[in-house]
């Protein structure tokens, strides 16, 4: 830059990059005075020849709220981080976000683990009307609507109803419309990734990056095929939409597309003048450029695609009817819904599997229906499911705690501290999680509380927009905090090795039993004689089929994937890349069973 004329600034477009913007710019002043920020929203050659055109000074509003983020997540960070390492063990941590979202699924888990199932049961009937079936289930008995809790409640209803009349008392006919949703926002990108197409946050983001930054198409010349990817922001550019409903008109035909320019509503915290995620040329088809790229990038892109062209589709029609059929006191309800017209749904499909449709036969009112069986089935309630990817970010965005930058990283955190593990997709707590955030709720109450996180995330966007003064904002916080910490550092009790649990085996070194420890990756076993003994091992998961009297760990191979051998190597050379099934043996030999891929 020493040699230029001119200096143009273009990072990411977005508070942070706008600060990395301005300490750039700092440095470059020295050698050289014209610095200008410019900012584009995609990567393509006419957005950046156009943001070339528009250089501007550097809005210190927007480098103030990043700079005064930085200083809040490192006030929070560095003076509770060393508290948890003095009390707890090395190389925990505690974060705004972080901390708001470990009590979320820390909470959640309480729920569960104090969720009564309750009993209840449904009963549906098969009927026939002239010929064709009829499938109805149980709505209300004597006008109330059905509550069964034990058998013998639906024996008593049961009981002889093949002898009965089942008659048509009315039938309801309703068109229903449902209309497209808006296009992507980072919360719902991750969202509907992680639902439809299994994605993490974090796979989620990493994907949408390479989009962003740009593929190379066949033609020597990187495009960037989706526009900035770190956005609460559901607006779309009135060029895009022009080009979009055009583009529907001649590809789809009118009756697909949307009467009335559609415009989606922004969240009141969504953040400057960005725009939703979309293509940044929506002719670029997806299947027409998916010989260039990954599967993923193909998966990810064509969502964002369907999505985006969907927002200025029609709606879709549908014919939504209720039969209420009427037997003694009882009162039956089959419903139907067919689909009169595809409309958006033809190019995006809002739930993960396809709606069902149920087509009814013609029946009248007054209609008597043959009996053919009956139905009962036992169900007991569920309790509420742990937080996924999809629905962590959900409730961030919606308590108004996370931004764009920050879900998949408060993820990511958690899952690094091992305070908390995936369950297939589910997150669940370990006890050290559950720990730490019983600490951060006794002595931090305000740090984990929703709305004081939210009123926080306000304060930075009111500072953005020049209603605040950092140094004001940061001061009031610090003025509060200050007295929290030093009476948390008072009053917080040792709580070294509390987490320990002790086992059944006994050191090969000093004979002494071995307590089962929390470490940075999970679990592991160390002798109880610590320090005078350093014994320290992976938790044995049954014996050696090959030598006996060795124990099977989990090791990992010079390039980090996981096997699992013989603790006793190099004296027994037992391996094997199955993981064995956790504390089972065989039963007709006694010896560890592994678990199979397929
Ligand atoms: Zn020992
Ligand atoms: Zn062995
Ligand atoms: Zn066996």
């Amino acid at each position: 830059a020493a040699n230029s004329s001119r200096v143009l600034l273009a990072a990411d477009p977005d508070r942070e990059g706008e600060a990395i913007s301005f300490h750039l710019g700092r440095v470059l002043s020295k050698n050289n005075p014209d610095i200008k920020r410019i900012e584009f929203n995609e990567i393509t050659k006419a957005a950046v020849e156009e943001a070339v055109q528009h250089p501007r000074e550097i809005n210190m509003d927007l480098v103030n709220a990043q700079q005064a983020r930085r200083i809040l997540d490192r006030l929070v960070g560095y003076n509770i981080s060393p508290i948890l390492w003095k009390k707890i063990k090395r190389g925990l941590s505690a974060g705004r976000v972080q901390s708001v979202a470990l009590k979320l699924i820390c909470e959640r888990e309480d729920e569960i683990e104090k969720f009564i199932p309750e009993e209840y049961w449904t009963v549906d009937v098969k009927l026939l009307a002239s010929g064709k079936a009829v499938e109805a289930s149980l709505h209300s008995i004597d006008g109330k609507k059905a509550e069964l809790k034990t058998e013998e409640e639906v024996n008593k209803i049961i009981t002889g109803i093949e002898k009965e009349k089942f008659t048509v008392a009315s039938i309801t006919k309703k068109e229903r419309k449902r209309s497209p949703g808006a296009p992507y926002t980072t919360s719902r990108l991750q969202q509907d990734a992680a639902n439809k197409l299994g994605f993490t946050s974090q796979k989620t983001m990493m994907v949408a990056q390479q989009l962003y930054e740009g593929i190379e198409l066949g033609n020597d010349v990187v495009t960037g095929l989706i526009t900035y990817m770190r956005t609460d922001s559901t607006r779309i550019s009135p060029q895009a939409v022009d080009q979009l409903r055009s583009y529907i008109e001649t590809t789809m035909g009118a009756k697909f597309l949307s009467p009335d320019v559609k415009v989606y509503k922004t969240s009141k915290s969504a953040q400057d003048a960005h725009e939703a995620i979309r293509p940044t040329d929506v002719v670029r088809h997806p299947e027409q450029i998916q010989k260039y790229l990954t599967k993923d990038q193909y998966r990810l892109y064509q969502m964002v695609w369907q999505k985006f062209v969907s927002c200025q589709m029609s709606d879709e029609v549908a014919d939504h009817t209720a039969v209420d059929i009427h037997c003694k006191n009882l009162m039956f309800r089959a419903t139907g819904r067919i689909v009169k017209f595809n409309g958006f749904t033809e190019v995006f499909n809002p739930e993960d599997k396809k709606k069902k449709e149920t087509t009814l036969p013609d029946m009248e009112e007054g209609e008597e229906l043959k009996f053919k069986s009956v139905h009962p089935e036992q169900h007991f309630t569920q309790p509420p499911p742990r937080f996924t990817d999809a629905s962590m970010v959900k409730i961030l965005e919606e308590s108004g705690v996370g931004r764009p930058s920050t879900y998949a990283p408060t993820i990511q955190t958690l899952l690094k501290r091992f305070y908390c593990t995936r369950l297939q997709k589910a997150l669940k707590p370990t006890d050290l999680g559950r720990l730490v955030n019983s600490i951060m709720i006794g002595h931090f109450p305000n740090l984990v509380n929703l709305d004081f996180t939210a009123r926080m995330e306000e304060d930075l966007d009111r500072i953005a927009n020049s209603d605040l003064s950092w140094v004001n904002m940061l001061a009031q916080f610090w003025g509060t905090f200050e007295g929290t910490l030093h009476s948390a550092i008072e009053t917080i009790g040792e709580m070294k090795n509390v987490l320990d649990e002790p086992t059944d085996y006994v050191c090969e070194k000093c004979g002494r039993p071995m307590v089962k420890k929390i470490g940075r990756n999970g679990y592991f076993h160390a002798c109880s004689g610590f320090p005078e003994c350093r014994n320290a091992k992976a938790i044995p998961l049954g014996p050696c089929p090959k030598c006996e009297t060795g124990h099977v760990v989990m090791r990992a191979t010079k390039r980090g994937r996981p096997f699992y051998g013989c603790d006793r190597y190099p004296d027994c050379d037992f391996s094997t890349w199955d993981k064995p099934v956790s504390g089972e043996v065989c039963p007709k030999c006694g010896k560890i069973l592994l678990e199979k891929s397929s």
